[in-house]
């Protein structure tokens, strides 16, 4: 078991001592000699404001980490996932200006307000909703913790726009830094992979976006295609901000679906890859994409979110992109390919790297992915 750090964690009040979960357990699949190296690293104390799709999904992988250790999560109302969060162990704090007594009158255990996690931790990840981040910015500034922004903010909420595979080193250190959305991060990593490889003279996507998460029952469409009347649409410019020369342009729309999103991409390469496989063999093997061959019989989302319910792991989630060898072709000119981006959850890899890179917990992309991709599971059962 890794070592806690002195004075980490604060002690549970009498009243909340059916809390009993080790949040930093390791996973089961950790050799010793790896435990017995994280046992001597550093630990940083992480908070988790916003505890919905994205929060709780990023406090379970930070709860994960070896080297960090989670100290809260905050939340604006009482709710079943506030429960969780107290089953889990997780000190729960409370964002915004609802009083202690509803969270007492659910039985739920409260650890203090907000500002008293931000006295707590190294870092807060804001998980707030899109642009509430922005507001909560200056709270982070006043406690002089570093904060990591979701895509649902501008780019100027933070110092930098942050993909793993991107630029990691060049986010080594900073102050703020803003994970970018999920299309983004999905488009991010794949463009890392194939301009390293055979450069890109320029980029057409296409973006079916999932109308809503499958917890949000006020939303839609639940019946029609809407294109979305921005064109180019925001996600060529967003994918800019990692890598500001690259030409991409993108167009939306939304259809009655809540698994994930599908982004059909034209990419014209500066150099010809031999073949399609020599393409797809670009892609096999990196923990952060996962693809399926033709004998899978992933025929869409359906099967693969079936896939995730069945592979095991932290949660049923897709934290990889989503290739198809199928769905893959290089035409001479253009490749073409399908990815699909399972929007709860592809970001949440990428958050915990952006605390090792503002943290300089791993010097470099690589060794902070191995870490995240591990303790995550990521790409288990990939070719
Ligand atoms: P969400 O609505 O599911 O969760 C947000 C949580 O924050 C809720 O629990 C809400 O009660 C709480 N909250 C409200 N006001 C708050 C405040 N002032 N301070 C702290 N918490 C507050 O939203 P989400 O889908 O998790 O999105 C969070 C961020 O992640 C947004 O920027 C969004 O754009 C981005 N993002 C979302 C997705 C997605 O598909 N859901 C994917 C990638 C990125």
């Amino acid at each position: 078991m890794p070592a806690r750090r002195e004075g980490g964690i604060p002690n549970l009040s009498a009243s909340q001592d059916a809390i009993t979960v080790d949040v930093r357990a390791a996973p089961n699949d950790l050799k010793d000699s790896e435990l017995g190296r994280w046992e001597t690293m550093p630990s940083v104390r992480v908070a988790v404001n916003g505890y919905g799709t994205i929060g709780k999904r990023v406090a379970d992988a930070i709860a994960r980490q070896p080297d960090m250790q989670l100290v809260g999560v905050a939340k604006t109302r009482p709710s079943f996932d506030a429960g969780v969060a107290n089953a889990r162990g997780y000190p729960l704090y409370i964002s915004g200006d609802s009083e202690i007594s509803e969270f007492q009158a659910a039985k739920l255990a409260v650890k203090g307000r907000v500002e008293e996690m931000l006295r707590a931790c190294d870092v807060v990840i804001d998980c707030a909703p899109e642009k509430v981040g922005k507001e909560n910015a200056h709270l982070y500034r006043d406690a002089g913790v570093k904060a990591i922004f979701q895509g649902g903010e501008k780019a100027t909420v933070a110092e930098a726009s942050f993909s793993a595979m991107a630029n990691y080193g060049a986010c080594l250190g900073r102050t703020t830094l803003r994970v970018v959305s999920c299309n983004t991060t999905g488009l991010a990593r794949a463009a890392a992979v194939l301009r390293e490889k055979w450069g890109v003279t320029d980029w057409e996507a296409t973006i079916v976006r999932r109308a809503a998460d499958p917890a949000e029952s006020d939303r839609g469409p639940i019946n029609g295609i809407l294109p979305t009347f921005h064109l180019p649409s925001h996600h060529g410019p967003d994918v800019r901000t990692i890598f500001p020369d690259l030409s991409i342009s993108t167009t939306a729309l939304i259809v009655p679906t809540t698994l994930m999103h599908v982004h059909v991409n034209r990419v014209r390469l500066d150099r010809a890859p031999a073949s399609t496989e020599e393409v797809r063999e670009a892609f096999r093997g990196l923990p952060r994409f996962h693809m399926f061959q033709p004998w899978e019989r992933v025929e869409g989302t359906p099967q693969v979110m079936e896939f995730a319910r069945d592979r095991g792991g932290p949660r049923p989630d897709v934290m990889e992109n989503v290739l198809w060898e199928a769905g893959m072709n290089w035409d001479g000119t253009s490749l073409h390919f399908f990815q699909a981006i399972h929007q709860e959850s592809i970001v949440v890899p990428e958050n915990v790297d952006a605390v090792r890179a503002v943290c300089r917990l791993a010097p470099d992309a690589e060794s902070s992915m191995a870490i995240t991709n591990r303790t995550l599971g990521l790409g288990a059962l990939s070719a």
